[in-house]
């Protein structure tokens, strides 16, 4: 280690939280240069190399990201049509869903039933991806 080197390492020292809690923690490493031992800073997280700031909370969002699969694996997406691949009995409602019926712009949602849509001549739904395909 050079001279230099020695003195950019203990800048960082000085510039970071007690190494321990740095070392023990899971936090991301920065996005912008790849340091591992970011810190936080309320609701940001700080990379004490490159000065780059970030919001902690979107990165813990983005890691619970919603996988909805239709009936042949398929990925679905916000947005996305289906075809119902089966008659599904509604609720309060004076006739089933037929096998074919396409539902557009689908919103994916946590949950046993983990499509949220409108039918029309049905209103409001919550759908099984289960029971659809990608139109
Ligand atoms: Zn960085």
């Amino acid at each position: 280690m050079v001279a230099a080197d020695l003195l950019r390492a203990r800048v960082l020292y000085l510039g970071a939280p007690e190494p321990k809690d740095v070392l023990l923690s899971s936090l991301p490493s920065c996005p912008k240069c790849q340091y591992e031992y970011t810190y936080e800073e309320g609701d940001q997280l700080v990379c004490p190399e490159c000065d780059h700031r970030w919001s902690a909370v979107a990165e813990a969002e983005g890691e619970e990201e919603l996988v909805v699969r239709d009936a042949n694996g398929n990925v679905l997406a916000d947005g996305d049509s289906v075809v119902l691949i089966k008659e599904l009995k509604v609720k309060g409602a004076p006739s089933a869903l037929k096998a074919g019926t396409k539902v557009r712009n689908i919103r994916l949602v946590d949950g046993d039933h983990n499509i949220d849509c409108k039918i029309d001549g049905f209103g409001a739904m919550a759908l099984k991806s289960e029971f659809v395909k990608k139109a």
